[in-house]
């Protein structure tokens, strides 16, 4: 008998003709995670087994909780036999020193070759274990103990309790998408949302130095690098987005600030998110939010282009983005206090009705084309990983 760790993938058994593409990306992030921990996997009808060299339960599990696709997390012990006989004194054995008053066998069988029926080995190692425990009932609506078990082609499982895993898709089955990563609270929440569909993220911060500093920028740094748990890894784009920002303030009425410099983020966004085969760009946007979020400013902002956007956070209330932040464990990091660039040069009556055709007429007094090519040309790259040893570590 061997104590070992199954995995249930709940919502992609839905997936009938992508099984294999959403079982083989499990399989590739769960080997990732667990990568320094010597650990080996198989598949087998609707679960994955998951099989340690060292006794490191705890860190195993810990680190599939932040693995997307995963709905259980089961410890649970694989017997060498389907014999109904064998599998009884084995189940004894696990439950002799199990405090309980009432238990009850489930019984699942894919091996149909097995003459019982599942209820039948319920019920026969339910008797078996009334016959050997004393003081015991059985109680199938609301038992102490939870006594699964397993039959598959030549092997036998039991358990008796599952962690709920994050759920969700395993990330890279959707493709990728370009997360725009403020160092706020919500753009990290839409992008971890974004990932638990599926979608692999890399990341685009603008950063308008010397009017945004370095701790800004490394605060974004630290987000992605939450992020990255569950993605992976992350790529970080980098977009100095100083001139576009002053030619803006010098040029542009102010109430249309925000506007127009949000629009140059989407174009930006749409060009970096193409040049890397992403589908489609996420942000944090939430519906009236602040005054770039009104239907109308979305309207006028979406405008400027094709790529689909999608905004997870869109009908959520702050207070539940707080909420998944504080989970996920970036709410700490968002929160500390360093300005970015769409937090200077704020206007004291930013439009809310903004006309798209005065907002093509004010770009015209900019040249706005030129400053894009030089912003992406000069754009910088990081890549992070979730590793402990990374080097932005200890930045903040
Ligand atoms: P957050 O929304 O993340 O809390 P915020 O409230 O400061 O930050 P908003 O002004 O609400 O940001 O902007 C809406 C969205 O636009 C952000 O969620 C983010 O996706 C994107 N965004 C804003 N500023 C930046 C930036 N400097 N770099 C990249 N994306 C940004
Ligand atoms: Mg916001």
């Amino acid at each position: 008998m061997e104590k070992i760790i199954i995995i249930k993938y709940g919502e992609l058994t839905t997936k009938k003709d992508n099984i294999n593409l959403f079982i083989n990306n499990l399989d590739k992030n769960i080997k990732f995670k667990l990568k320094d921990l010597d650990v080996s996997t198989n598949y087998d009808k609707g679960r994955l087994f998951i099989k340690l060299k060292k006794d490191n339960f705890d860190k195993v599990i810990n680190n599939l909780k932040e693995v997307f696709g995963i709905h259980e997390i089961i410890i649970g012990y694989e017997l060498n036999t389907t014999n109904i006989n064998e599998v009884k004194n084995k189940v004894l054995e696990l439950i002799k020193n199990k405090e309980f008053k009432t238990f009850k066998v489930e019984t699942k069988r894919s091996n149909k070759n097995i003459e019982k029926t599942s209820l039948e080995i319920s019920s026969e190692i339910g008797s078996y274990i009334l016959k050997n425990i004393q003081n015991i009932k059985v109680d199938v609506i609301n038992p102490n103990l939870l006594i699964h078990l397993e039959f598959r082609n030549t092997k036998s499982y039991i358990y008796f309790e599952s962690i709920k895993g994050l759920g969700g898709y395993p990330v890279s089955t959707l493709g990728k998408g370009l997360l725009m990563l403020s160092g706020g609270i919500d753009s990290p929440v839409a992008g971890f949302m974004g990932i638990k569909r599926g979608i692999k993220l890399e990341a685009l911060y603008f950063e308008s130095p010397p009017h945004t500093s370095l701790e800004a920028k490394n605060k974004v740094i630290s987000l992605s690098k939450l992020l990255a748990k569950y993605n992976n890894d992350i790529k970080l784009h980098i977009i100095n987005f100083t001139d576009i920002q002053e030619a803006i303030y010098k040029n542009i009425p102010h109430e249309y600030l925000i506007t127009i410099m949000r629009r140059m983020m989407y174009r930006i966004a749409e060009i970096i998110a193409s040049n890397r085969n992403a589908k489609v760009i996420i942000n944090g946007e939430s519906i009236g939010q602040v005054a770039s979020q009104t239907l109308s400013s979305m309207k006028a902002i979406n405008e400027t282009i094709k790529m689909p956007v999608i905004r997870p956070l869109a009908c959520f209330d702050k207070l539940e983005i707080i909420e998944i932040a504080k989970k996920i464990n970036t709410y700490e990091t968002s929160i500390l206090p360093f300005e970015d660039c769409c937090t200077i040069f704020v206007p004291k009556h930013p439009v809310i009705n903004p006309k798209i055709g005065l907002c093509r007429e004010y770009e015209e007094l900019i040249q706005y084309k030129d400053l894009i090519y030089q912003a992406i040309k000069n754009h910088e790259i990081i890549n992070i990983t979730s590793e402990e040893s990374n080097e932005y570590e200890n930045i903040l």
